[in-house]
């Protein structure tokens, strides 16, 4: 376990140019984290010697790496009750969802990750807990993501930026992306919403006024006027001026006159300056681990790889331990996630 950490420090150094200092752990840190590692069966996170944060040992296994008694969920995680807390009142509607942003209030919290792996919440918690691990699932259960912070601006803009389209982003931003928007958009993240059509059907429940970016699936009948009209398009002036901007739509796929109409309208009457709705989440949460408070940010991020490791989630870049130990180089990054068109079967509700 030394030699992951060590390598998995040296890994993180390397590419995001951090502080030796701020990557490996202490000795400390050590014996904390190993308590994590040695309870990371190869099914199932089920802590049986966590006593912090007002977790109890239960008699039957106490102290003990080893039950024999079937693992039980006894924590949950509890609403604060806060006015302004996102989680306890979220300010998007829920009409269309199954469950809420967060998924265990008052549920005995288990998490089952897309891979299969199971993990038991340790302790109770509240949105306010903090050192705490959590996973987003994607609503179309394909992708997961292991992580602390959930940046959903970031998300709802580059859904936003992929529908509008490269050059009709940059009229409507007065400023370069600055460092931390670049890296954003290159995280898996918020690039796999793009491409999903589950994820988009809830960008479009939120904010219907992107409906005329979503290119429409051809009929036949259209096909075949079309065909018949395309000489007269040519001949035509262009009578639109966002509306050419938009990405390509996919093969099969076009934009409507209509369409076209709403999109220079959306540009004309400026309705990006009050859409979208930034504190959208696009992921579904869950929280799967919690640390003691006294947790640093290094013992996090290992005990996240660790989760990362096991659930194999495919949205993160870093993290994947068995990069390091495996002899055969898992591609796994490179793997095409998705290939299907993000624009199919998106419901008008
Ligand atoms: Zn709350
Ligand atoms: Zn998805």
């Amino acid at each position: 376990m030394i030699k992951l950490n060590q390598l998995f420090a040296a890994n993180r150094i390397h590419c995001f140019s951090t502080r030796p200092d701020q990557e490996y752990l202490s000795e400390e840190e050590y014996s904390l984290v190993l308590e994590f590692f040695l309870q990371m069966d190869f099914h199932l996170f089920y802590m049986k010697t966590c006593s912090y944060r007002g977790a109890q040992l239960s008699i039957l296994d106490e102290k003990s790496l080893f039950c024999l008694s079937e693992p039980e969920a006894r924590y949950d995680m509890s609403r604060c009750h806060q006015l302004s807390c996102c989680l306890c009142y979220p300010s998007y509607k829920l009409a269309y969802r199954q469950q809420q942003p967060i998924i265990q209030f008052g549920s005995h919290q288990q998490h089952t990750f897309i891979n299969g792996y199971r993990s038991i919440l340790n302790c109770p918690a509240t949105c306010t807990t903090r050192n705490i691990i959590y996973v987003l699932t994607c609503p179309c259960q394909q992708v997961d993501y292991i992580g602390e912070t959930n940046h959903q601006q970031h998300g709802n803009r580059i859904v936003q930026e992929f529908l509008l389209g490269k050059k009709n982003t940059a009229h409507i931003r007065n400023e370069l992306p600055s460092f931390e928007t670049l890296v954003k958009n290159d995280m898996k993240l918020y690039q796999h919403s793009t491409h999903c059509s589950s994820a988009i059907q809830w960008f479009l429940d939120e904010n219907p006024h992107y409906w005329p970016f979503i290119p429409r699936k051809l009929t036949e009948a259209d096909e075949q006027r079309e065909e018949k009209e395309l000489v007269y398009y040519i001949a035509e002036p262009d009578s639109f001026t966002y509306a050419n901007d938009v990405p390509t739509p996919p093969n099969g796929y076009r934009f409507s006159d209509e369409q076209k109409n709403a999109i220079d309208q959306f540009f004309r009457e400026k309705i990006y300056l009050n859409t979208p709705n930034l504190h959208l989440d696009l992921y579904q949460a869950a929280i799967v681990a919690i640390l003691p408070e006294y947790a640093t940010a290094a013992v996090r991020r290992f005990v996240e790889a660790l989760f990362i490791t096991h659930t194999e989630t495919k949205l993160n870049t870093i993290g994947h331990l068995d990069q390091f130990v495996s002899t055969h180089t898992t591609n796994q990054t490179s793997a095409p996630m998705e290939c299907e068109e993000w624009c199919r079967n998106l419901v008008r509700r």
